[in-house]
């Protein structure tokens, strides 16, 4: 897995932990570890509940920023980034990436 997804599956739980990440009314509710969807320009997470899926799959479309890669924030032109899911305990992650941003030690950039 690219360490940049792994960060960012990291960051779930901690974001939770802080605040900065804001979960459905079930995982903001749960006491233990329940499984999440999370998607990389969202600060929302859901569960896997229908209607928090439903949620999720409004959230998968990407509103003004469609043509940019969430990792480097670069330009891609149309059909725009590439759809990319990755998985780390509970959590399950979707990012939109540039071709080098899907290469396995593209550039870094954060
Ligand atoms: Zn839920
Ligand atoms: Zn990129």
């Amino acid at each position: 897995m690219q360490r940049w997804l792994l960060r960012r599956l990291l960051e779930v739980p901690l974001g939770l932990a802080l605040g900065d990440i804001r979960g459905c009314e079930h995982v903001e509710a749960s006491s233990g570890p329940i499984a999440v969807l999370a998607v990389a320009w969202s600060r929302h997470i859901v569960c896997l509940s229908r209607e928090c899926f439903a949620r999720y799959l409004e959230e998968l479309r990407p509103r003004g920023e469609e043509t940019a890669c969430d990792r480097c924030g670069a330009h891609v032109p149309p059909p725009g980034p590439r759809m990319t899911m990755a998985r780390l305990g509970h959590t399950i992650l979707v990012a939109g990436l540039c071709p080098e941003c899907l290469k396995d030690g593209g550039h870094e950039g954060g």
